[in-house]
């Protein structure tokens, strides 16, 4: 890992004989929805640190939700990380392990004098609050006597009373210019089955409470989180001091940049609502920027890993070009993925001076000596774009009375242009140059393009997905109404070489030209699925000239 902001602090406490146990570090999503790019970069920064230190990473569920959270989301985030190639070995845990701990620590502050009961009601806690310029207002409930508080929170965590009766509140100072500082809620009463402790509680710790003592009781050396958490810093401080954890061995926070991305959305709010409300087809759409979608959209982990690694860590909010991830999903592919034919909108061609099969030899990749077999015959099909009637000079492609060579096999002259009634065109008749493929007399004659083709009697017709992005400004108010309603195209009858056949999803190809492919999940045997990952171009250079 480059060296950044955060190695420099642990690099300074390694040096101080702070942490003495080495370093320790957890990813800690909310299971409350699929992970996206954004929490990739989080992971990556919190298995790569522990990594590059040889320390630890956990795993662990920040479930103290349990009205918006699900085993799905438990089951899905595993399989997430372990696709990006990070492993928490046995260290997966959740703050729901630590319920009983939890509420014997919110006991211990209302002994201490720290935690109070307060019975009113959610509007006039917000009230009471203040704002920025002004002071909170200290609640009629702020000075039970110990007992008293005892018996309530008592008696809120044996069920008698109703939600958002009454919430537990740390006692601090209702006047501090910091609002978290102002007497936060630690507990509240919800009558809500958890996914993991089913009805055991109906009381649930918030966030704030329950995440700094998670990462203390793990002990987490460094508890590494994005920048909206500085402000809460002071409550995560003065909630361990309160509790008499040793100075010496608590997690320090540090904060740095979320991870936003241009044309992206990276709430899980949001696409949970996308997916809800059908805009998408699931959590794994391939149009989605959740880690699952993604995946099946045909990005790689290395990818993905090289994309965290190349934007580094900031401690600036600033938003990150799309077309970065997609320069190191290109990067890859280029490197790693097969190069076939495919040709995504077929216009015929009937070579007439060819009889019979020819079997070609191709190579997989420019780098590699490896070959295959594609078969070559009398009937190909070309891409209805390498054709035009009434082409400009520059055009290099097939015109009438033109040639252009045929990748990997011959060069063809374009002698008859056949129309249906309509006037449009439906055929070509070609010949080819029986000399110019590959070892023959004239194979080094020069004409001025390379096309693709498939021979039309062993292409595999194919769907194709062609996608764009899904939302057209990311930061609009309104999100749903800046959905590209061209995020999705399908090409229904594409038409593929034949050695595709039978490949798992998520194999990834090069189609000569076109861009990069990859098997989607429905794909069939006799009706091949592929998602276009990206396109060829990358436009990431440009990005980066303009600027
Ligand atoms: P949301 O607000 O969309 O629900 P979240 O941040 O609350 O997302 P968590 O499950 O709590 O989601 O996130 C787990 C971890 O991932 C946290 O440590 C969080 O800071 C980090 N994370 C989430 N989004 C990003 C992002 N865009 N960039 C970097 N880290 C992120
Ligand atoms: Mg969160």
């Amino acid at each position: 890992m480059a060296t950044n902001f955060i190695q420099n602090f642990i690099d300074e406490d390694l040096r101080n004989g702070k942490y003495p146990d080495g370093v320790h570090t957890r990813f800690p999503p909310e299971p409350n929805g699929y992970l996206h790019i954004g929490h990739a970069k989080s992971i990556c920064l919190n298995f790569g640190l522990a990594q590059a230190n040889g320390g630890l990473c956990n795993l662990r569920f920040d479930d103290t939700n349990p009205t918006k959270e699900d085993v799905e989301y438990v089951d899905s985030i595993q399989e997430d990380i372990r696709w990006l190639g990070f492993d928490w070995d046995d260290r997966m845990y959740y703050a729901s392990d630590y319920f009983q701990k939890l509420f014997d620590y919110a006991v211990e502050l209302i002994k201490r004098e720290l935690a109070y009961v307060d019975d009113s009601t959610p509007d006039q806690i917000r009230q009471m609050r203040g704002t920025l310029t002004e002071p909170g207002i200290e609640s009629p409930f702020r000075n039970r006597s110990v007992d008293e508080n005892l018996d309530l929170f008592n008696r809120m965590k044996a069920g008698e009373f109703k939600d958002g009766a009454r919430v537990l509140r740390a006692k601090i100072d209702m006047a501090s210019p910091n609002i978290n500082m102002r007497d936060p809620v630690i507990y509240r009463i919800a009558h809500v089955a958890h996914h993991r402790t089913g009805d055991q509680w109906c009381i649930y710790p918030m966030y704030d409470f329950a995440h700094p003592l998670s990462d203390a009781i793990e002990h987490i050396s460094h508890s590494v989180c994005t920048l909206e958490f500085e402000a809460h810093r002071p409550f995560y401080d003065w909630l361990l001091d309160a509790l008499d954890f040793d100075p010496n061995d608590r997690p320090r926070q540090i904060e740095f940049a979320r991870l936003d991305l241009t044309n992206t959305i990276t709430s899980k709010r949001k696409l949970r609502q996308l997916v809800e409300e059908g805009y998408v087809r699931g959590w794994d759409d391939p149009r989605m920027p959740t880690l699952s979608g993604l995946r099946r959209r045909g990005f790689t982990p290395t990818a993905i890993k090289n994309f965290c690694e190349e934007i580094g860590v900031a401690k600036a909010n600033s938003l990150v070009d799309i077309a970065m991830l997609e320069h190191a999903v290109r990067d890859d592919l280029n490197r790693n993925a097969d190069r076939i034919m495919a040709v995504l909108n077929p216009l015929k061609v009937v070579l007439t001076n060819v009889e019979g099969v020819e079997q070609l030899t191709a190579d997989n990749h420019p780098e590699r000596d490896d070959t295959r077999l594609i078969p070559f015959a009398r009937e190909i099909y070309i891409e209805r774009d390498d054709f035009m009637e009434d082409a400009p000079k520059k055009f290099f492609r097939l015109k009438p009375g033109g040639e252009v060579r045929l990748k990997h096999a011959y060069i063809i002259k374009c002698d008859e242009v056949i129309k249906d009634a309509d006037g449009n065109v439906v055929e070509l008749h070609c010949t080819i140059d029986p000399d110019s493929k590959s070892g023959g007399a004239t194979a080094d004659r020069k004409v001025k393009g390379t096309i693709h083709w498939v021979a039309a009697e062993f292409a595999i017709r194919a769907e194709v997905r062609l996608y764009d992005y899904l939302i057209k400004d990311a930061a609009a108010d309104d999100f749903i109404a800046s959905l590209n309603p061209d995020s999705l195209i399908v090409i229904e009858n594409a038409m593929v070489e034949p050695s595709v056949k039978g490949a798992a999803p998520l194999t990834r190809y090069q189609f000569l030209r076109t861009g990069y492919f990859a098997v989607d999940y429905d794909s069939t045997d006799d009706k091949p699925v592929f998602n276009r990952i990206v396109g060829l171009k990358d436009t990431w250079s440009k990005v980066q000239s303009k600027n």
